[in-house]
């Protein structure tokens, strides 16, 4: 029989579980909070462009994910990043980074969930704050008190803490003590993007330094499908850093982030535009376990990066565990 799913959250786990879920026949709708679909693969649009300040690439180490983003968000949407990576140790200075394709959206980062989302129904702009059991059902309601509709089955693709919000918030404890198993805390990140009207003289294209500021910093446009004039870089804060300073104004953020990049590459141009983001959630420290969760009894499932090693593909691997734990019932 045809079921009624509803997908909370429109990143990678949110569309690859509504993509998977529709095929196998169910009727989903997809709710958002934000003004597009993407979450933390994002870019932000720029004069001329647009420079990824979230997710900077990702792996394909599984062929089926390649598969699927080539069969629902279109092959020309992203491609492989020939860019130079390099990571510096205390010990032993600048090295290469492992031989791995690294893959990127073309020719921004959420050109992928732009296209994924053409294959769902996507309601944006709508933060879902509590289920409503209504027999065997689920009553979604929204922040502003509107009932979005009955479900038979739920998917909450939202990072941990506001997963568990969602789950106290309808009194689901049991899923909620679950979810709170893995453990995977969700780390902060002050981005920054710079554009320079000249190319910084830089090592690598994207580099881990050793820093207690700069956790990544990279050429945005050496990134396929870019065609900027002149190079965007993105610099991305530490954790630590960025918890001491969660409450920074941006400009003292972008002030100490460009102090660090300047003391890195000894480049001393000056940015001619700059954009800053702060992630409250970015990165998770957590395990491969438990890949998802899924209660079958009360027809709710979780998934996302958080369970499952906290990265693109990992998301994808998550949801898509989930949509086949859901088709077999
Ligand atoms: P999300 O993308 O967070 O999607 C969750 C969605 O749910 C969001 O769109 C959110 O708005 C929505 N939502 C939340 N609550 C509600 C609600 N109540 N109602 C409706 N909607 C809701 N990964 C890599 O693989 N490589 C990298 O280089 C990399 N770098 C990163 C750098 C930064 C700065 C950040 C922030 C992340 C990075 N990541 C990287 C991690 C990667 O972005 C994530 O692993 C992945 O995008 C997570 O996808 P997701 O669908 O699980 O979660």
């Amino acid at each position: 029989s045809i079921r009624n799913v509803a997908v909370i959250g429109s990143g990678m786990a949110g569309l690859t579980a509504a993509i998977m879920l529709g095929k196998s026949g169910q009727q989903v709708k997809v709710f958002e909070k934000s003004r597009g679909p993407g979450g933390r693969m994002s870019s932000k649009r720029v004069p001329g462009g647009a420079v990824d300040v979230g997710a900077q690439y990702f792996t394909g180490r599984n062929p089926a994910f390649l598969d699927f983003l080539e069969n629902y968000a279109g092959a020309d949407r992203f491609g492989p990043w020939h860019g130079t990576f390099g990571f510096q140790s205390a010990q032993e200075g600048w090295q290469p980074f492992p031989d791995e394709t690294r893959y990127v959206g073309i020719p921004r980062m959420t050109a992928i969930t732009r296209g994924l989302s053409d294959h769902v129904e996507l309601t944006p702009q709508v933060r879902i704050a509590r289920l409503n059991r209504m027999g065997t059902r689920w009553q979604l309601i929204c922040t502003e008190g509107k009932d979005h509709g009955e479900f038979d089955q739920v998917v909450i693709t939202a990072p941990p803490a506001q997963t568990q919000e969602l789950l106290a918030a309808s009194g689901l404890t049991q899923l909620l003590s679950e979810s709170q198993a893995p453990g995977g805390d969700i780390l902060p990140c002050w981005a920054v993007a710079v554009h320079f009207s000249e190319a910084p003289a830089a090592r690598f294209d994207a580099m881990r330094p050793d820093s207690d500021v700069l956790y990544w910093v990279a050429n945005n446009s050496s990134k396929p499908g870019r065609s900027d004039a002149s190079p965007w870089w993105v610099l991305h804060a530490t954790p630590e850093w960025t918890e001491a300073n969660v409450d920074a104004t941006p400009e003292a953020v972008s002030n100490e982030l460009l102090a660090a990049f300047r003391q890195l590459t000894g480049f001393d141009g000056t940015p001619v535009e700059l954009v800053t983001h702060r992630w409250l959630y970015a990165r998770s420290a957590s395990s491969e376990q438990p890949g998802f969760v899924w209660d079958k009894g009360q027809g709710v499932g979780i998934a996302g990066d958080w369970l499952e090693g906290g990265r693109v593909e990992g998301a994808w691997e998550s949801a898509s565990q989930l949509a086949e734990a859901m088709q077999a019932g």
